[in-house]
């Protein structure tokens, strides 16, 4: 079976376990290198987002500004890839970005008195749909009378690029006893659901295969 015949027939997928987080299905009559390039893509070749830029207005924290913009960068944001462009592949063509492929969140402390830890529930989103996929991740801890206030940017990127933009926390291969038969394991970071991580997957590696098939026919013909 080609890769193609196989994304043209998801039907093909068996669904073997499913809950909100983790997904395993079977591949069936799939070559091991197109499993393994599709195990790949579900780690970190499925566009997400994670905060990217932050700007510092405030910070009065033991920890450094850079310390800041990288715990802000790794915490899981819920994605929705059906209204959000790739920056590259954003019409606006503009560094700043546009409402279509940049999201801005809003951090401030306020004044602390007793000391205590910030949580992610504390950054507003200029988009509901785009926020943290839960509120009680630790940013960081304050001590009476510090603060922290910041403009984050938010926008959907490629665990290829940096581990904080990974779809999956873990995509394995496992063998059945089956010949040409393999269970494909994803658990998702929880900014998008196991099942669309897959498909996503799926077709990013079709799209790949053309992609360095139109290459092959041109310098052919
Ligand atoms: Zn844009």
């Amino acid at each position: 079976m080609d890769f193609e015949d196989f994304t043209q027939d998801l039907s093909s997928l068996e669904v073997i376990s499913k809950d909100d987080k983790k997904m395993s299905v079977k591949l069936k009559g799939i070559p091991l290198q197109y499993a393994n390039a599709l195990r790949r893509v579900c780690l970190n070749g499925v566009p997400v987002f994670a905060i990217d830029t932050v700007d510092i207005l405030e910070n009065s924290s033991v920890l450094p500004d850079e310390g800041l913009a990288h715990r802000l960068g790794l915490i899981p944001i819920k994605t929705d890839l059906k209204r959000f462009n790739e920056p590259s592949k954003c019409e606006c063509k503009s560094e700043t970005g546009c409402s279509n492929c940049k999201v801005m969140l809003v951090l401030d402390s306020g004044d602390t008195e007793a000391t205590r830890t910030v949580l992610s529930d504390e950054l507003t989103s200029e988009d509901d749909s785009i926020k943290p996929i839960a509120d009680n991740i630790p940013i960081v801890q304050l001590a009476p009378g510090q603060r922290v206030k910041v403009e984050c940017y938010a926008r959907l990127g490629r665990g290829s690029e940096h581990a904080k933009w990974n779809s999956a926390n873990i995509a394995i291969l496992t063998e059945t006893d089956k010949e040409d038969e393999r269970i494909l394991t994803v658990e998702s970071t929880g900014s998008l659901k196991p099942e669309q991580i897959i498909l996503a997957g799926v077709e990013e590696v079709g799209a790949r295969l053309s992609e360095f098939k139109d290459m092959i026919n041109e310098i052919e013909a």
